[in-house]
């Protein structure tokens, strides 16, 4: 059993901590004994995404955002057949961002995005930052208590219904209406500061505006892109719960800190 990371444009796109994403899932598969291999991918190459079981995009600065569109969207069409196919893909607020239709600027540039989802960004004029709690829409829920085994329906995991992160973006986001976010706000602003949606989830896509790194700071969301990649290579296999005491512990006490009272 081998899982495969594409980490692209490590070197443009990596606020706030945000390649810890890619430390946290290799540390996760080798703590379980499962390999883990990172291809990092940069510009100027020609990834074969059939290979890859999950693509991690992480966040970056409009200057970071114009400087490697042109080399990411000729990629654009492979990785939307491999998003349709199942893929395994977390993207990051300025990567997030860039998975939609475009993304313009406070200068009114417009930044086409991959189009691979049906959304738009424009940036506003008050950046929305600081910490944010969001309530993960009921679906993810319900695959969240899948993905350990049955005798473990006691575990904290099944019990950790929220994701908590950083944010710090001027770009508001508007999904299509056929797409369902992440998650619901419950503190901070989320993709737009305005309808209380969180991130897009699409298959097996999670666009978010959350850095922490997130993957870290949920390591629910972890073991599910994990669980997910596993499962698409026909690996049913529950994954074994690990020691994450202290991690729940963290995440508890950032709800409790900034949650609703
Ligand atoms: N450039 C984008 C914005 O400010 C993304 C920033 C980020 O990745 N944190 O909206």
């Amino acid at each position: 059993m081998k899982i495969i990371i594409y980490h692209l444009y490590p070197d443009l796109l990596d606020l706030y901590g945000d390649r810890g994403n890619v430390l946290a899932l290799v540390a996760r598969c080798r703590w379980r004994g499962l390999e883990a291999e990172v291809r990092n991918i940069s510009l100027n190459t020609v990834p074969d995404f059939s290979e890859a079981d999950i693509v991690v995009l992480g966040g970056g600065s409009d200057r970071e955002q114009i400087l490697l569109i042109e080399d990411l969207r000729p990629k654009a069409a492979e990785l939307k057949a491999a998003v349709e196919n199942g893929l395994v893909l977390l993207a990051i607020c300025g990567g997030y961002q860039l998975l939609g239709q475009y993304y313009q600027t406070a200068q009114n540039q417009k930044i086409p995005g991959l189009g691979l989802l049906d959304f738009y960004t424009v940036a506003g004029e008050k950046r929305m930052t600081g910490n944010v709690i969001i309530q993960l829409e009921q679906e993810w829920q319900q695959q969240l208590g899948g993905i350990y085994p049955p005798s473990e329906a006691g575990n904290e995991f099944a019990v950790l219904s929220t994701l908590v992160g950083f944010e710090n973006h001027s770009g508001r986001t508007y999904l299509g209406s056929g797409l369902k976010p992440l998650g619901t706000v419950l503190r901070g602003y989320g993709n737009n500061g305005q309808d209380s949606s969180e991130g897009v989830r699409y298959k097996n896509v999670i666009g978010t505006y959350l850095h922490g790194p997130i993957l870290p700071k949920n390591p629910h969301l972890a073991d599910l892109l994990l669980a997910l990649a596993l499962k698409r290579q026909g690996l049913a296999a529950a994954l074994q719960p690990l020691d994450d005491r202290l991690e729940i512990a963290a995440h508890l006490a950032i709800r409790e800190r900034f949650g609703p009272k």
